[in-house]
């Protein structure tokens, strides 16, 4: 386990709580403009609502889990690169935190995401 830094996310009306412990991948945007950090897939831990969460696969390359109740998107997962995707409303994480490497980034470019310098 990591004693490094840990950080919060919650869903727009609570229901569902989860927890990131480690560093984040890399800060950027996907296709449409929102904001995402990345992490790798053993960084998360759900909390409270774990049985309100509603998964949907987009496709073999992404897996969406949502809040059954308020539908917001908590993590996109990108299984094959090993990579999870954050909602910046979920988890708000401060540019200057990511680690940058650069092995994810073309996986990232890759599924579409634009990454911030
Ligand atoms: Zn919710």
């Amino acid at each position: 386990m990591s004693n490094g830094p840990y950080y919060h996310g919650e869903c727009r009306c609570g229901a569902v709580t989860l927890m990131l412990c480690g560093t984040p991948l890399a800060l950027g945007r996907d296709c449409r403009g929102e904001g995402f950090s990345f992490w790798p897939l053993d960084t998360l831990q759900f909390g409270m609502g774990l049985e309100e969460i509603v998964a949907r696969d987009v496709s073999d390359q992404e897996r969406r889990l949502a809040c059954g109740r308020c539908g917001e998107t908590l993590v996109v997962e990108h299984e094959r690169v090993g990579v999870l995707a954050l909602p910046g409303d979920v988890c708000d994480v401060a540019p200057g935190e990511a680690a940058a490497k650069d092995r994810v980034h073309g996986e990232l470019h890759a599924l579409g995401y634009h990454l911030d310098a």
